[in-house]
């Protein structure tokens, strides 16, 4: 029976997520899209939805149906994961998916916090700052499909509910948690919806963490959900796993990397795998052709698979990617290199490949389901954010980088190389 279930609205936020979990010394498994049959085994399951743009029905009926799997299943507390900007649009979907849940639970009351300070993400009198800058001024105002133009949390969720929004101020949660649970309260009784929570400091997430241990709904980013483990373990309903959370079947197999993500951090993974292992960069503009790159990338692999990982890259610099999507256009180059990519990751694991990283967002989650992957038990966290994870019944063991994630050495490092 599940303590945490846990809702969110983009892929490599629930592995976030998810890993937070791991950390904290709760089991964790994520499971891809609303589920058809009986959850797997875990002290926390997140269900992985591509929620966050969809149409607003589309992410409430989503999210409800998710909800409900989880309530089927035993979940103590259910936890509405978003990303720590806030990604969203005046017509929703964090608002309209926190009322339906809301409603659904009958709480009357969540708290909404994305602040992730690790990583910059930070909240203060409402406002979400990046780093040192506004949300506003941080490049997201300029986000294709989820512009934030207005940094106070406050007005934007006021915007996207029809509830309404109180505010949890840093005087009141440097107090800690018993402050912070009588403010709540406090906002509760006069009618508030719900209540943006400052926070700026891990200190601060643990203490806002406390303080909602006894609320069916909390709503934020991956950091509030660091202090939560702690309150299961408090009621005597987690034992103290320590690293045994983290723990995964051993791994055997031979290994390999596919790379789909263009961002700065792989190109400069790849850019290390040339001198340190079989590495083929696929010329996607030479050979526009997906089922033309798979085969030559498979052949190429053929000889040298084992225990140190080939490396078969499409990934380019911006002026190669430019030239492609001028050629195909840019939803058309991006679907032919995932095509490419995911029967090259299906064709790597029907010649024995059992370790196998992919990098980038987009190319992860073709890859997963060419593989026909429903669920992810996550491990061991091999650079920030970025787990081993393992799939049943395949078998295999994946680790999903988002594109910027990682250390130079990650695709070597990952297989302990
Ligand atoms: P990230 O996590 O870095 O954003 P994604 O996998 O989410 O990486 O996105 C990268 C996108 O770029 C994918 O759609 C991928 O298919 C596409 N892509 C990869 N290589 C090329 C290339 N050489 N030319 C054009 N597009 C490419």
């Amino acid at each position: 029976m599940p303590l945490l279930g846990c809702i969110a609205d983009d892929f490599t936020g629930a592995t976030d997520l998810a890993n937070t979990l791991v950390k904290g010394g709760m089991t964790a498994v994520q499971v891809i899209g609303v589920p058809t049959g009986p959850l797997p085994e875990a002290d926390a399951i997140i269900i992985a939805l591509k929620s966050r743009t969809a149409p607003v029905k589309e992410a409430v009926a989503e999210s409800l149906a998710a909800c409900e799997a989880l309530l089927a299943a035993g979940a103590k507390q259910i936890f509405f994961k978003y990303c720590s900007t806030f990604d969203s649009t005046d017509e929703g979907n964090i608002g309209p998916v926190a009322d339906a849940l809301v409603r659904r639970l009958d709480c009357g009351f969540a708290l909404a916090n994305p602040a992730f300070p690790t990583n910059g993400r930070t909240v203060f009198q409402g406002h979400l700052f990046v780093g040192s800058t506004l949300l506003s001024e941080s490049g997201m105002e300029n986000h294709p499909l989820t512009p934030m133009r207005d940094p106070n949390l406050v007005r934007v969720l006021g915007r996207q509910t029809d509830g309404t929004v109180g505010l949890v101020p840093f005087a009141v949660v440097e107090q800690g948690a018993a402050a912070i649970r009588k403010a709540m309260t406090g906002l509760k009784e006069s009618g508030r919806r719900y209540a943006i929570v400052d926070a700026v400091t891990d200190a601060h997430l643990l203490a806002i963490g406390e303080a909602a241990a006894d609320h069916a709904l909390i709503t934020g980013g991956s950091g509030v959900a660091m202090g939560l483990p702690a309150n299961f373990r408090s009621k005597g309903l987690l034992p103290e796993r320590g690293e045994a959370a983290a723990a995964l079947p051993p791994m055997r197999g031979h290994a390999a990397v596919v790379a789909g993500s263009c961002s700065r951090a792989t190109l400069g993974q790849i850019g290390y795998a040339r001198d340190h292992a079989h590495t083929l960069e696929l010329d996607v503009l030479a050979t526009p052709d997906a089922a033309a790159l798979a085969a030559q990338a498979l052949d190429w692999a053929q000889d040298k698979l084992g225990d140190h990982p080939v490396v078969i890259a499409a990934s380019a610099p911006p002026e190669k990617v430019a030239a492609l999507q001028a050629r195909l256009g840019r939803e058309a180059a991006g679907a032919l290199v995932e095509q490419a990519l995911s029967t090259v990751a299906h064709g790597l694991v029907a010649r024995g490949v059992k370790r196998l990283v992919v990098a980038g967002g987009e190319t992860s989650g073709a890859v997963v389901s060419r593989l026909g992957v429903s669920s992810l038990r996550i491990g061991p966290e091999i650079d920030p954010g970025v787990p081993w994870t393992y799939a049943e019944p395949a078998g295999l063991h994946l680790a999903l980088k988002s594109g910027n994630f990682g250390a130079r050495d990650f695709f070597l490092k990952a297989f302990g190389v």
